[in-house]
């Protein structure tokens, strides 16, 4: 009887507190863990929810968003009153994004919004759902190089625009499958002025992605699915002049960078003549 208080207190104590990886970036995404109940986390004015783990313990997903000032900040783990119970210094550093040109057709650069577009993607990405599709590792949706990385900061004809390049553009032909970069289920499936053929996955606590400018679908809203099933084809609706597909991988609603969570290579091209790449994208797309 001795021996199981003496466990039971040592179990009280080794109550642990990890965030990974350690060296953090703009733009990155960082794994908060907690071994006992905690209800969030939160870094720089971001709250984020911990969700129970199948294997144990509390895990969430904390965005730094790309536009973060490196430095330090205090990561606090809330209880269900809002009161510290836990905190540490986490060091973000800069990933030095590159600075892309980009040069607009004037008839592509006037495109509106559909009515609502802007809205229901909105609202998509404040979905925060409890059930976790999501696993490791995730696996980008086409094969293809990336013409334009995550990051990107945008500039004009030489004027900076403060906008990023809020996702990864890859190369296909048209045509070729999309599937989702991991399980999800599938939020919405529409026709849109800016983002063309535009499939969105809800990956579960957190986690979330789209996918644009395709040129057809082929799966439903409601619908769940895995990195097997095809969601879509490459085409290049939307406000986009060549085949390719943009998308996104949202954590908590912000644009984080996926190369974090898989292998994803540059096009030779794109380093020979990044400023004629971006004709065939937008700010933001
Ligand atoms: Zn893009």
């Amino acid at each position: 009887m001795r021996w199981l208080v003496i466990l039971v207190a040592c179990g009280a104590l080794a109550q642990t507190f990890e965030q990974t990886p350690k060296d953090i970036k703009q733009g990155e995404t960082l794994k908060v863990t907690a071994s006992t109940n905690v209800q969030s986390a939160r870094m720089n004015g971001i709250t984020i929810r911990l969700f129970a783990q199948d294997g144990g313990g509390w895990l969430g997903l904390m965005p730094v968003p790309v536009l973060t000032k490196p430095g330090d900040y205090s990561l606090a783990y809330l209880d269900e009153k809002d009161a510290v119970v836990h905190s540490t210094i986490i060091h973000v550093a800069d990933a030095r994004y590159l600075k892309q040109n980009i040069t607009i057709a004037p008839a592509i650069a006037s495109l509106a919004p559909s009515p609502g577009e802007q809205q229901t993607v909105g609202n998509f990405r404040k979905e925060v759902s409890e059930t976790r599709y999501w696993k490791e590792p995730l696996t980008p949706p086409v094969p293809g190089c990336l013409t334009s990385p995550f990051g990107a900061m945008r500039l004009q004809n030489g004027k900076p625009t403060g906008d990023f390049h809020a996702g990864v553009d890859q190369r296909g032909a048209a045509g070729t499958p999309i599937h989702p970069i991991t399980a999800g289920v599938v939020k919405l499936v529409k026709k849109y002025n800016l983002r063309g053929g535009t499939v969105a996955i809800d990956h579960g606590q957190g986690m979330e992605s789209i996918y644009l400018h395709m040129s057809a679908f082929a799966a439903k809203e409601g619908q769940k699915v895995t990195p097997e099933d095809v969601i879509g084809y490459i085409g290049s609706t939307g406000r986009s002049t060549g085949p390719h597909v943009h998308w996104t991988l949202y954590v908590h609603g912000e644009a984080v960078n996926p190369g974090q969570w898989m292998s994803l290579q540059n096009c030779p091209a794109a380093k020979a003549a990044p400023v004629k790449r971006k004709a065939s994208t937008a700010k933001g797309m």
